[in-house]
């Protein structure tokens, strides 16, 4: 048996980060992880680009990490006394340190025909998670028509990219509107028309009963009777974190695997990051809350007293043509203490909103308002006072506007993904990354979501010109 100082298991954005950032605080550490999925990692969040033709497969691609690399294998037992996990080649791996980063996987709603006997998806039926999920739309999709079932961020995404490539796409939702772990009613209903403009049938309200495939067109009969006719079924209604290993080993799992404020699980030696990690009783579902984790335990794991005391996440859609960022909670209704502040513009597709508490923001959905994004994200991440001008701040037209990169802050948060400010930014510029490319080495901005690329190139406009 070979002891290695750190096993991960996961080869997925938390788990090759955790790596990253190890190596960069302590290179002599040994680092080995285990990914079941066969290719290196990649960048998960970018997988709709790929599915909407935009982006190849291997610009997903992440840089080494220099660990040692066992893909393809499943870390199938995990023994927390005798430190050791087994794998599904039979190999054994002993540890000083383990890291579960096993991610989440796909939800099958108990649907007649969408799921094969062995739990996976049934053929003509794809989940939405990994690169192979990609191909395997893509392939489905040559058939001119898809179904996809579920309308969140995901299923969104999906179909907005299949419609663009000119796939007949009906988007099927159960819910009355459109994201509605995100989006109020009227911001789904603004989606939705969005959706509709650009090709895609939006039914709402409206479940699967069945899916009946044949070899051509298959038929996705649903709870209202109708059948829609198409070539596959994307099915995008949500994740489950991965917690088997954990649970069979004994571990404290909730929804995830249960950590502590060090990331801590239950059992001496092993840790939990990433989706699969249940923290203060949240799972988060974004890159950047994993990110955060990952390096909060580099830090735990070289001896710094740090904790992860959670994440303040922003959602962002990337979808063509529709541009939507949703932060915090914004109640239904405005209560004793709760101030709302809305704009509606419903055919030209602008829909903004403000929950306000005590003069804080406290949440916010602003669909096709693209210049109030920076600043009221600010807001949110600050948790500095709002301006008087509320409606400049929505329509990003007012005084607090502070976009461009001379009257950012310091503190602002640039790349949300990675946690990178306009300080550190700017100290990179000055430590000699003159542009994008350097600075998205020296700092990892830009290499989560990518919506803050155009941020990052204006600075370093701004900063040659400074310089000058
Ligand atoms: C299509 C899509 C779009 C997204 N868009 C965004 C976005 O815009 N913004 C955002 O912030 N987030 C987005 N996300 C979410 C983001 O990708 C995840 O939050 C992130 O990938 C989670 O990282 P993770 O390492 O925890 O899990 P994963 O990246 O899923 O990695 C887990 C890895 O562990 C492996 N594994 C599991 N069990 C085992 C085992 N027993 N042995 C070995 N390996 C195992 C899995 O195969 C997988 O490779 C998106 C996700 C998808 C699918």
């Amino acid at each position: 048996m070979d002891t290695q100082q750190v096993v991960i298991v996961g080869n997925g954005m938390a788990g090759h980060r955790l790596a990253q950032e190890l190596r960069a605080r302590r290179p002599e550490v040994r680092v080995t992880l285990v990914g079941e999925e066969p290719r290196p990692a990649y960048n998960r969040v970018l997988l709709s680009t790929v599915l909407a033709g935009t982006v190849s497969a291997d610009a997903l691609e992440l840089a080494d990490c220099g660990a040692r690399m066992r893909l393809g294998v499943r870390a199938l037992e995990l023994d927390t006394e005798r430190r050791r996990v087994t794998l599904s080649d039979g190999s054994v791996l002993g540890y000083e340190t383990l890291v579960l980063a096993t991610g989440a996987r796909p939800v099958l709603p108990r649907v007649p025909g969408l799921a094969a006997d062995d739990g996976g998806p049934a053929p003509g039926v794809s989940t939405f998670r990994t690169l192979a999920d990609c191909t395997l739309i893509s392939r489905l999709a040559l058939g001119g028509s898809m179904a996809v079932l579920g309308g969140g961020l995901l299923g969104v995404e999906a179909a907005r990219g299949l419609a663009g490539l000119g796939v007949d796409v009906t988007l099927v939702h159960p819910v009355g509107h459109l994201m509605e772990n995100q989006l109020d009613p009227e911001a789904g209903e603004v989606l939705a028309r969005m959706l509709r403009d650009l090709g895609v049938r939006v039914l709402l309200g409206v479940g699967a009963s069945r899916w009946q495939p044949s070899p051509d067109e298959g038929e996705l009969v649903l709870s209202d009777g109708r059948a829609v006719r198409c070539g596959g079924v994307v099915v995008t209604a949500g994740v489950a974190p991965v917690t088997e290993l954990a649970r069979s080993a004994g571990l404290a799992v909730g929804r995830g695997v249960v950590v502590d404020d060090r990331l801590r699980t239950s059992a001496p030696g092993v840790y939990a990051i990433g989706e699969c990690a249940e923290h203060r009783g949240v799972c988060h579902g974004l890159v950047g809350p994993c990110w955060e984790q990952a390096a909060v335990l580099a830090d735990v794991l070289v001896g710094k007293d740090t904790e992860y005391t959670g994440s303040r996440p922003v959602v962002r859609l990337k979808a063509r043509d529709v541009d939507l960022a949703a932060m915090g909670r914004v109640p239904a209704e405005p209560d004793g203490d709760t101030e709302l502040v809305r704009v509606s513009d419903v055919t030209r597709g602008r829909y903004g909103v403000l929950a306000l508490r005590a003069e804080r923001l406290v949440g916010a959905i602003l669909l096709g308002l693209p210049d109030a994004t920076g600043p009221v994200t600010q807001l949110h991440d600050s948790g500095s006072p709002a301006p008087a001008d509320r409606f400049g701040l929505l329509l990003g037209t007012g005084a607090a506007v502070s976009e461009t990169p001379d009257k950012l802050p310091e503190r602002a948060l640039v790349c949300r993904c990675n946690g990178v400010t306009k300080a550190r930014l700017v100290e990179a510029w000055h430590a000699g990354a003159r542009d994008p490319e350097a600075l998205s080495s020296s700092t990892w901005a830009t290499t989560g979501c990518g919506s803050c690329s155009d941020t990052v190139q204006r600075l370093c406009t701004w900063l040659a010109r400074e310089a000058v």
